[in-house]
């Protein structure tokens, strides 16, 4: 309880699961205001607009929505590493990632603490999650309370916002 009145007092925001939830301990608080935020890794929009391809720029920039069963990753399984699509920061692991149904690819933890954060959304009439990258703000999708355990948590993320590198291949030897 004291870590909950805690967040809402940094402006922070929860799931609405309240008091309970994980991603307090999981993803780093946030300012709701999206202008008064800075991130290490800083661009204007017209650089962000040379560097990423149309849609790259919908999606990370403006916070859109790919349409579900269409990315690229939502079915993928390989072992190997997800990175931001704008900053190349590591954000996720194939490890945490699992078959959500949902048509996004989802992953039950980020692959290190504090890789993106979580901002508070009310768009579309809904309120849910955001999560963004947290070296460079951009939009990588929203993190839900209905995921797997251990971490309860399910972020389902756009095909858009994040690059896969497949593990090399080693070669075992007994
Ligand atoms: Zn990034």
């Amino acid at each position: 309880m004291k870590r909950c009145l805690l967040l809402f007092a940094v402006g922070a925001l929860l799931l609405a699961a309240g008091c309970g939830a994980a991603p307090a301990n999981r993803v780093a608080a946030a300012n709701t205001n999206s202008t008064t935020m800075k991130f290490p890794l800083q661009r204007t929009e017209a650089e962000w607009r040379k560097l990423l391809t149309p849609e790259q720029y919908h999606v990370l920039r403006e916070a859109g929505t790919e349409r579900p069963f269409t990315g690229k990753y939502w079915n993928t399984k390989e072992p190997g590493i997800y990175r931001c699509a704008a900053c190349g920061e590591i954000l996720f692991k194939s490890d945490d990632k699992f078959d959500s149904h949902c048509g996004w690819p989802s992953f039950s933890e980020i692959a290190a603490q504090k890789k993106v954060i979580a901002r508070e959304d009310d768009s579309h009439g809904m309120k849910r999650t955001e999560v963004l990258c947290a070296n460079c703000g951009s939009h990588l999708g929203h993190v839900f309370d209905d995921g797997p355990a251990p971490t309860g948590l399910r972020y389902c993320i756009n095909s858009t916002s994040i690059d896969f590198a497949a593990t090399n291949t080693v070669t075992e030897k007994k």
